[in-house]
């Protein structure tokens, strides 16, 4: 019996087997969670999510737009009503109109800084919200960030001001929903992964190559290591961790050089 036997979470932000909510999701369920899932409304995003977890025979497969409130509460509703609560989210999320990042941050415009935020920050919050009255016996929530949220990141850009954002919405959550409910939130920030959403940052390839050539551990970050990290932040081997957000990165951001 695995060690997630009996815990029922939800994960957001699946969109092909390089996703890293997808290498948190084969980890879970070799752990023997019980998992719902959710995608883009659109045609190609739902045909992407269905191919991957049909096999898991999810209770609940919607879509839902984490800029639309009634996508959220739509979701929420059906999660209750099918599993009766939730031990754990996985919130793996964000975009920026490709246009923005290739810009210098002093160049984004004001709709595209909002969109950027809205999708990839106050998203933690609105999910966050809707999840907690599931999690009537506490509950975990991670989500995935950047050491771009740290540290000025070439070409990064305005995806940066999202992560400094999403890192700090961590910690005020974690504070919020840890006195009010007993649920911890985390974030793991995650080294380069080749997925879709990286394939929208022009600076992509130098900035993989730079942290493999950089790092303590001079190689890229496993996707499998993105999962099992998830398995300890969402299990009680992390019970007295919240407000964290753990660098997932083969030692790059110790490295000044
Ligand atoms: P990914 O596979 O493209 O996942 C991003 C997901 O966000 C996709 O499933 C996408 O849906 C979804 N999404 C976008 N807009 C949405 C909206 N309005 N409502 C709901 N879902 C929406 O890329 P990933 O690299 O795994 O990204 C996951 C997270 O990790 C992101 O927060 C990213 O910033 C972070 N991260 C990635 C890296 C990396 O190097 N890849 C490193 C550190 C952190 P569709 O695909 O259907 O559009």
């Amino acid at each position: 019996m695995g060690m997630f036997a009996g815990k029922v979470g939800l994960v957001m932000g699946i969109a092909n087997d390089r996703s890293i909510a997808w290498a948190m999701t084969e980890a879970l369920v070799a752990e023997g969670a019980e998992l719902s899932f959710t995608h883009l409304p659109s045609p190609s995003s739902e045909r992407r999510v269905r191919q991957l977890v049909d096999p898991l025979q999810p209770k609940v497969l919607l879509p839902c737009d984490v800029q639309k409130d009634e996508d959220i509460d739509r979701l929420f509703a059906a999660v209750g009503h099918a599993h009766g609560g939730l031990d754990f989210l996985i919130h793996s999320i964000a975009f920026a109109p490709p246009q923005e990042l290739r810009k210098p941050y002093l160049e984004c415009s004001r709709e595209g800084w909002h969109l950027a935020m809205d999708i990839s920050a106050y998203s933690l919050v609105a999910v966050s919200r809707a999840a907690a009255p599931l999690m009537s016996e506490g509950g975990a929530i991670v989500t995935i960030s950047y050491f771009g949220g740290e540290k000025v990141m070439p070409g990064y850009n305005l995806m940066g001001v999202c992560k400094a954002t999403l890192e700090h919405t961590v910690r005020y959550l974690a504070w919020d929903l840890g006195r009010s409910k007993g649920i911890r939130v985390n974030a793991i920030s995650a080294g380069p992964m080749r997925t879709l959403s990286s394939a929208g940052i022009s600076s992509f390839d130098e900035m993989r190559d730079h942290a493999v050539r950089k790092s303590c551990l001079p190689r890229n970050v496993d996707p499998k290591e993105l999962g099992t990290t998830g398995l300890y932040l969402l299990s009680d081997f992390a019970g007295a961790v919240t407000g964290e957000i753990l660098h997932v990165d083969c030692g790059y951001s110790i490295v000044g050089l």
